[in-house]
């Protein structure tokens, strides 16, 4: 049966949007939790407080091999009456004043011993006359040394694991070591796969027919889930026809799944079923998403009733793109969620670190890019810091599974159609695990992320690297992300990359000008200050941007710490750009920013706002080439001449020194008003 129209049924919306849908539907199909064996557990996420039953150790014990002493005794010779081994040897024994007994570590202290004297301290002796093991003590005990009290490791009564925590190795040994035998979890969700495609054939198929290709999606979203602990059910291949595909889903809903992926027959080709399949059995949350790869995504909820002998759920499934790596790019944001979120997690999001691109990327103009990447480990990421570094895993297209292959993280890259030049910070959603991600290759690798721009040390100029566009920056223009948020990994860095959009675009009116040094860093004034000092000192960057905290809030300090570094100011830039902010909100009123010169660098510190930014250069723009050439020294470079802004009323003060400065008048010292 052929489809009539393919109309795509919803808007697109953003990645973010799409990512709370998945998450609130995801979180109201949380599974029932379930009492399993506590070896079965591990990777599971806990459903109720564990606490010890014992106190650990169960018994007072020797931190190490020595002898069991009456602390007050005191240095001298000694009578050894018992050996206490781990173990029971010493089982009815007191040490009373006079004596002593020998003790290895993890063993039960005797009664009557109060402290323990490391063998170390000691000397062993024999006493031919007796035959009584004697030793001699050097070192004087306090009351304590070196025991282990009862509980002191976990107290009697005490919560060793929380409700909401992830069942890993050590969790495995705490219950173990407490005798807890049964732990309340949250199952792993059963997951079902299912390729649609006419084309597609079995990976054991030698000889391909023409037109065929290998079904690679399948094999692959099975070991994904297997990944994230999911029992899993293979639903093959369904042909392109709607009752073939109509069918097998219907089968899989019957099955007692949770979640359902199958991929291809999402886009608008005539003979794409999936998504008015998945229409017609529950509701479709969305089915267009503004991202790069896995446009085509559909996201839908099927509500299963209640029959004899199974209660009422909710089925997740994820229409897929058939492109392979769109497939799978779209399983690790939105599956992969979802599937931690049945399965108990709390935060069920992917994590995310900052990396430095090792390449200029070129962005897409209107989705926002998952870009495949390999992150590593510098220990110098060419601005003498440590940091993550992402290399790209080459050519993009969604057919190709080799841009995924290798790839542990997925770059974030904004939709501004830009270049990012080599060096910028970008944020990495993690996807696989950090601990077998590579380190640094070696210093060869940490030597060609180096920019070595007019640095006289050969030093490299913070976070970035040279890109084919700002070796020959006539001006060389620096953008620092000042967020908390941003530096934490929380949130997206919008602000850098507009920043740096806005400044390449505007390249020629601002005589030459690029972008040649990112950075974020927290509103640390100290950490600001570092990085300014260093653009400014060390890699004589023209010009310097700040973007954000320069607000109310008790961490914004940009301005304090851009106060403690210039050497004169410049508020007339200042003015400008708080008119242009005021036109778009009253709120603009609270900014508080600072701008100056420092040596021959202008700092001007912008709002965090990504359009603040572009309406506050766009405002700066006409005067900025000539205010940067007149700080390098170019006597020259006279004010151009224009309708002077005497011919208005000065409003305020403000104004008034802007107008002074602006034509050229050398003070323009309050006493004149
Ligand atoms: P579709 O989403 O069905 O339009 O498919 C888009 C592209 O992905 C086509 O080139 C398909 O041949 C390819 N494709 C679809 N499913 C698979 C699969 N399971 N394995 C490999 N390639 C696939
Ligand atoms: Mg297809």
């Amino acid at each position: 049966m052929e489809k009539k129209n393919h109309p795509s049924t919803s808007p697109m919306i953003s990645v973010e949007e799409a990512l709370n849908i998945v998450l609130s539907v995801s979180q109201q199909a949380r599974l029932k939790p379930i009492t399993v064996p506590f070896h079965d557990a591990l990777g599971m996420i806990l459903a109720e407080d564990v606490s010890a039953p014992d106190p650990l150790p169960p018994y007072p014990a020797s931190i190490k091999d020595g002898y069991a002493v009456i602390a007050s005794d005191g240095p001298g010779e000694y009578t050894v009456i018992a050996e206490s081994r781990a173990g029971n040897d010493a089982l009815g024994v007191t040490v009373t004043p006079g004596t002593v007994a020998y003790v290895t570590t993890g063993g039960p202290i005797p009664y009557g011993a109060d402290a323990v004297v490391q063998i170390e301290d000691t000397e062993h002796m024999k006493d031919s006359s007796s035959g009584l093991k004697k030793v001699k003590i050097f070192a004087r005990a306090s009351p304590g040394l070196d025991i282990r009290p009862v509980g002191c490791d976990i107290e009697k009564g005490a919560t060793i694991l929380k409700s909401g925590e992830q069942v890993g190795i050590s969790e495995i040994g705490l219950l173990a070591t407490m005798g807890v035998m049964m732990v309340k979890v949250y199952p792993r969700p059963s997951v079902a796969v299912l390729s649609t495609g006419d084309e597609l054939v079995e990976p054991t198929t030698q000889l391909l027919s023409y037109g065929q290709i290998r079904d690679s999606n399948r094999a692959m979203l099975l070991a994904a889930a297997k990944q994230q602990q999911c029992n899993t059910i293979d639903l093959a291949i369904a042909n392109d026809n709607e009752e073939d595909v109509e069918r097998i889903l219907d089968s899989a809903i019957s099955a007692g799944i949770d979640v359902l992926f199958t991929s291809g027959g999402v886009s608008m080709g005539d003979r794409d079923f999936v998504k008015p399949l998945l229409g017609k059995r529950g509701t479709i949350h969305f089915n267009r998403v503004q991202m790069k790869p896995g446009k085509p995504l559909t996201f839908a909820e099927i509500s299963v009733k209640s029959t004899e002998g199974r209660a009422a759920k909710k089925i997740l499934a994820f229409g897929l793109p058939g492109n392979p790596v769109s497939c799978l790019v779209c399983f690790h944001l939105f599956g992969v969620p979802a599937i931690r979120c049945l399965a108990g997690w709390e935060n069920p999001r992917l994590q995310r670190v900052h990396a430095r691109i090792a390449k200029p990327i070129k962005t897409d103009p209107i989705r926002t890019e998952f870009h495949r990447a390999i992150i590593r480990w510098e220990l110098n990421d060419g601005s003498g810091d440590p940091g993550f570094v992402a290399e790209s895993t080459g050519h993009q297209l969604s057919s190709r599974l080799l841009s995924m292959k290798s790839a542990n993280a997925l770059l974030e890259l904004p939709a501004t159609g830009m270049v990012l030049p080599a060096g910028m910070s970008v944020q990495a959603i993690l996807i696989s695990d950090i601990s077998i991600f590579p380190m640094s290759k070696a210093t060869s690798s940490m030597a060609s992320l180096s920019l070595g721009l007019n640095s006289t040390q050969g030093k490299s100029i913070t976070h970035t690297q040279a890109v084919p566009e700002s070796q020959d920056a006539k001006v060389k223009v620096a953008v620092l992300t000042v967020s908390d948020t941003v530096a934490a990994g929380a949130g997206p860095d919008r602000s850098g990359p507009r920043a740096v959009s806005v400044v390449n675009a505007s390249s020629e009116r601002l005589g030459g000008a690029k972008v040649v040094a990112t950075a974020v860093v927290p509103d640390e004034v100290c950490e600001i200050q570092n990085v300014v000092r260093r653009w400014s000192d060390t890699d004589k960057v023209e010009l310097i941007l700040t973007l954000g905290g320069t607000g109310f809030t008790p961490r914004d300090v940009t301005p304090e710490a851009t106060k403690g570094l210039i050497d004169k100011e410049t508020p007339g830039l200042l003015h400008v750009m708080l008119q242009e902010s005021l036109k778009v909100t009253p709120f603009a009123m609270l900014s508080r920013a600072v701008a100056g010169i420092r040596g021959s660098t202008l700092i001007i510190n912008m709002p965090g706002n990504p359009n603040a930014v572009a309406e506050c250069m766009e405002a700066l723009s006409p005067a900025l080439k000539h205010a940067l050439r007149q700080i390098k020294g170019d006597k020259k470079e006279k004010h151009p001449r224009h309708v002077p802004h005497a011919e208005a009323e000065p409003t305020d003060v403000w104004e008034r020194s802007f107008q002074l400065a602006s034509s050229g008048i050398e003070s323009t010292c309050s006493c004149e008003h």
